[in-house]
């Protein structure tokens, strides 16, 4: 279906509710009751638990579930050494540990990036040093490298943010070479689908994300949340992968203490492994959704597409938050902050992006090199559409788009009350 096509058709079926108040100047909210609930495999998680209840091996520090997501990982992950802890935040410091960076030690991050991947190094003794984004992406630019590095430098983190993947090989080649430790932060995105298939899901629309394979992480050490608004939750934990049994040795080290410091408890582990066997189809289901989002949202902004990923292989991951690059001047002045504060009133789960980590931290704290303007632009612009909004059916993610059109023809009423 072409652009054009897809609004107008929405605006025609939802008219009457598009026309009204916004709900933030006193009309009904378009969904009363908020956005749909998650994709989770509820009964199977059900089914676990119950079986789990009739003996007491859930109540013990490690019994079989803890064992057996870590042989899930292994398996699912062929060659790595999976570790266990107890969130997506702490899986990101210890991988700075295991990767041995400490006092005297500078790590390279996306000067727009999840906060506490900033305070991780900090929290380790090194130095963050921070690299500008892909212009009008969110994603750390690897042509930014060259000019931040140093000797000091040995690991590099980069996320996985907003649907968008970092152009993990080119990270990789720049990393192998001069020997820093590549981790890859897939706490939004634990998974990551073969760049071909959606290529061809691009040309030919729906049915191509049918050849949906699964590829493998490319950081030497990866780092998972099961944190509670992730695409995969047990409300708190996380996971690591390591490389070798260097990494693994200076990390038992750091954590084990007589007992595990940071651990994953027997429950926890339990509700998260059917959950991983359902992914591929949550992440099809969510992926084709924000197709539909996505390109309605090409043309709300007023036709002006812009190809947000400069090295021109869109990759589909898991979708934990949907990022929409947002500008005012397309919306008639409109803040971003008084759009998202419009959204929610409709019950839509819209929320700003990240702050700039430079605009927001006391230089002495870090170093850059060159101005970052785009990380600076990617703090103004960004909008992130929370998982649950993709996760109704197709008549809701038409709502979803009808809730867009609704904020955007009271653009200018929204504005001036
Ligand atoms: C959520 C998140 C984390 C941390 O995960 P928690 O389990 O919530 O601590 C790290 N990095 C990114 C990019 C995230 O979105």
């Amino acid at each position: 279906m072409n652009q054009s096509k897809l609004l107008s058709e929405i605006r025609q079926q939802f008219e009457s509710q598009i026309t009204q108040v916004p709900a933030i100047l006193g009309g009904n909210p378009f969904w009363p009751r908020g956005a749909p609930a998650r994709l989770m495999p509820r009964n199977e998680i059900a089914d676990e638990m119950a079986r789990s209840l009739q003996g007491d091996q859930w109540a013990v520090y490690e019994g079989g579930e803890h064992a057996g997501l870590r042989e899930d990982l292994a398996q699912r992950f062929p060659g790595r050494r999976p570790i266990l802890t107890s969130s997506g935040t702490v899986a990101i410091e210890l991988a700075l540990r295991a990767a041995g960076v400490g006092p005297g030690d500078e790590v390279l991050l996306a000067a727009y990036d999840f906060e506490a991947n900033f305070k991780n190094v900090l929290a380790v003794g090194a130095f963050p040093v921070l690299v500008d984004v892909v212009p009008e992406c969110w994603t750390i630019d690897p042509l930014g490298l060259d000019a931040a590095d140093s000797p000091r430098v040995t690991a590099l983190i980069a996320s996985h943010l907003h649907g968008q993947t970092p152009d993990w090989l080119r990270l990789r080649d720049w990393c192998q070479a001069r020997e820093v430790v590549l981790i890859e932060d897939a706490c939004q995105s634990p998974a990551r689908y073969a760049l071909r298939e959606l290529l061809g899901a691009e040309i030919n629309g729906e049915s191509a994300l049918e050849n949906f394979v699964g590829e493998q992480p490319v950081g030497e050490i990866v780092a998972f949340s099961f944190g509670g608004s992730k695409p995969i939750s047990a409300g708190r934990g996380g996971a690591l992968l390591l490389s070798t049994e260097r990494q693994e040795a200076r990390l038992r080290l750091y954590t084990q203490r007589g007992n595990e410091a940071y651990p994953l408890s027997e429950l926890q582990a339990l509700v998260v492994r059917p959950q991983w066997k359902f992914l591929a189809a949550h992440d099809r289901y969510r992926g084709q959704q924000a197709m539909t989002i996505e390109m309605a949202w090409d043309e709300l902004r007023g036709q002006r597409h812009v190809t947000s990923d400069r090295h021109n292989e869109r990759s589909l991951v898991s979708l934990y938050k949907l990022g929409l690059w947002y500008e005012p001047e397309f919306w008639g002045g409109l803040s971003r902050g008084r759009l998202v504060a419009a959204a929610q009133a409709e019950g839509l789960p819209l929320a700003e992006g990240y702050s700039a980590l430079h605009e927001t931290h006391s230089s002495k704290r870090y170093r850059c090199a060159g101005d970052l303007v785009h990380a600076s632009a990617a703090g103004r612009n960004v909008l992130q559409l929370h998982h649950t909004a993709l996760s109704g059916s197709e008549q809701t993610t038409r709502e979803v788009v009808a809730i867009l059109l609704k904020l955007k023809e009271h653009a200018d009423q929204l504005q001036s009350d």
